[in-house]
């Protein structure tokens, strides 16, 4: 099983408070690059991206309002393809079960994700940025199929 990630990516870009200032200046110097794709951000993220880049942002929700269960839902029905998130590991987050959520949906179904600019960067380099790219897709049939506990009504 796979997933289909076509040349031109969705992107969802996010970053808590104290890494916002990363992500901006990495997406400030990348900006040549990101504009060949769909963007969507949280929505303070994007506010900040939109104004820095000049380009077109899809804007969810804020990230502890439910942005980042919003870009958990688009993983989830395959409409996104790869995650940025600078997710900041020396601040604990009022909505940390969503951030873990969203790095979770992205281990379950292969998904592409940067959390830092290093990586970003190595991301950005790969020819498969823009190309079609098959992500393999484990097969959870067998849990679709699992016994459930006898329900007594
Ligand atoms: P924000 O959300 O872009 O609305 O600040 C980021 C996050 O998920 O914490």
């Amino acid at each position: 099983m796979e997933r289909t990630l076509g040349a031109k990516k969705r992107i969802a870009l996010v970053a808590h408070d104290h890494k916002k200032d990363e992500l901006l200046e990495w997406a400030v110097a990348n900006k040549k690059k990101l504009i060949q794709h769909s963007l969507f951000a949280t929505g303070t993220t994007g506010t900040i991206l939109e104004q820095a880049l000049g380009l077109p942002i899809t804007k969810l929700l804020s990230g502890p309002l439910g942005g980042d269960q919003q870009i958990g839902a688009m993983i989830a029905e395959a409409k996104l393809d790869i995650l940025i998130f600078f997710w900041d590991p020396m601040e604990a987050q009022p909505h940390d079960p969503d951030v873990k959520a969203l790095l979770r949906l992205s281990a379950t179904y292969n998904l592409p994700v940067a959390c830092n600019a290093a990586t970003a960067d190595f991301m950005f380099a790969a020819s498969f940025m823009t190309t079609e790219y098959k992500a393999l897709q484990t097969d959870y049939s067998t849990y679709l199929k699992r016994k459930l506990p006898e329900v007594n009504l």
